[in-house]
């Protein structure tokens, strides 16, 4: 149905290699061991994905990047999604990848060379700011943090919390209210902040199903006390906040379908490798039990399907644009999340007690991606948009 052209089949079995060969054997002290104990060593593992050209898929080739399709991006972050550090060695990691995409939208040449060229080459790691633990992050036009203008400088003061990858950031995304007599959707802006700004906290690393976690793989909470930035730090125009942050979790949400994708062809992966193997009988595998037989079709079946819808609406938006595909970016971003969901249950329950160990990956994204029903709009949120919008089309 899509036609591979031959540039990227090379560059997929290149991945592919590398993800298996070199990121794979690294993966489980990721997981016991924490982000920062294996940073050294992912840094060296940069150093050679930039060397084998492939350093920055998502990113135009004039921001030294590979200039790949979403499309495109889409099958290679498939192959990174296999493990927890594949798109993090690429660097097209949530969320710098988002917070680089919008750098090269909206940010002046300052901003550019302050903030996104560091971005782009490692140097730095990034963050976004916007969800608060006292409003309802499904309806982010309702927020307390705000940035009031003093001459020169913005001075902001806000609470936030799942700001993830804070923790050794250089530098956030916070949205802020700086027009509160505007309408709803014109009161935010986004505002660029070093995090070794005066009154900059960082509370904590908030425990995700019993873990805080470190640096790039964590979530924290957020105190902003009298922050003061220069004016020129705001992204885009005063007010356009919103608009912007549509259009980083736009991309975002396809990113995050692709990635889970990736999770799932290793999880099913995992589980028919178990299957073969474990014997629960002399002569007689788990493989030879219909229930389980049931659920490598199962899993198959959906994992397919929905790669086809992923697959399909990255080639809308590489044809149409994000707005024409925002139905189909919102139907793939609920029902990829549940297919992940079914499709890591299977795979833990085929591993028994192993499953629940952390001597594989499938208890980490079992406890991490239950969180993909959730960020960038729960599954209700898009439920109830798209098909608000299909009803229209009745009435
Ligand atoms: C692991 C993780 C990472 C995150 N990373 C970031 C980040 O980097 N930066 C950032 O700013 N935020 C981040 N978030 C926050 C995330 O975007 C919010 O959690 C999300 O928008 C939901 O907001 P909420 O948690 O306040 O839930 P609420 O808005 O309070 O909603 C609670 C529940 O109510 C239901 N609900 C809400 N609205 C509706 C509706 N209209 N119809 C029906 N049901 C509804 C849903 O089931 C929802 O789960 C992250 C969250 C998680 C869990």
């Amino acid at each position: 149905m899509f036609d591979i052209p031959p540039r990227l089949k090379k560059i997929l079995s290149t991945v592919r290699e590398f993800v298996r060969e070199e990121l794979m054997p690294l993966e489980l002290e990721f997981i016991h061991d924490g982000f920062y104990a294996v940073e050294p060593v992912l840094n060296e593992k940069r150093q050679m994905v930039k060397e084998l050209g492939l350093w920055l898929p998502q990113i135009p080739l004039d921001y030294g990047g590979l200039g790949l399709s979403l499309f495109e991006h889409g099958l290679v972050s498939q192959e990174l999604g296999q493990t927890p550090i594949g798109h993090y060695a690429f660097n097209c990691q949530a969320p710098d990848s988002g917070n680089m995409e919008i750098l090269i939208e909206h940010g002046t040449a300052e901003q550019k060379e302050q903030f996104l060229r560091p971005l782009l080459n490692g140097e730095i790691r990034s963050c976004f700011s916007m969800t608060e633990p006292e409003h309802a992050g499904s309806n982010p036009t309702v927020m307390s943090t705000a940035a009031v203008a003093d001459r020169d400088q913005y001075v902001i003061n806000g609470h936030k919390w799942f700001t993830s990858s804070a923790d050794g950031a250089a530098f956030a995304v916070v949205m802020a209210i700086t027009n509160p007599e505007a309408g709803r959707h014109n009161r935010a802006s986004q505002i660029l902040v070093p995090l070794d700004t005066p009154g900059v906290e960082r509370l904590r690393n908030v425990s995700v199903m019993g873990e805080a976690g470190d640096g790039w793989a964590s979530h924290a909470e957020m105190r902003y006390v009298d922050v003061r930035v220069p004016k020129t730090n705001l992204l885009g125009q005063e007010g356009h906040g919103f608009a912007i942050a549509q259009n980083r979790l736009g991309p975002g949400r396809i990113h995050h379908c692709m990635r889970w994708l990736g999770i799932c062809e290793r999880a099913f992966d995992l589980m028919c490798r178990y299957a073969v193997t474990r014997e629960i009988a002399p002569g007689r595998t788990l493989a030879d039990q219909q229930t389980v037989q049931n659920w490598v079709a199962e899993s198959r079946a959906e994992i397919n399907a929905a790669r086809l819808m992923v697959l399909e609406t990255a080639d809308k938006i590489d044809k149409e644009g994000h707005y024409a595909a925002r139905d189909e970016v919102s139907l793939i971003k609920f029902h990829v999340a549940n297919v992940l969901q079914s499709v890591l249950d299977r795979a833990l329950q085929v591993h028994g007690g192993l499953g629940m160990t952390d001597d594989t990956p499938l208890a980490y994204w079992y406890r991490h991606e239950r969180a993909a029903r959730i960020y960038d709009g729960p599954d209700e949120v898009h439920k109830w948009s798209v098909a608000r919008r299909i009803l229209q089309s009745y009435q």
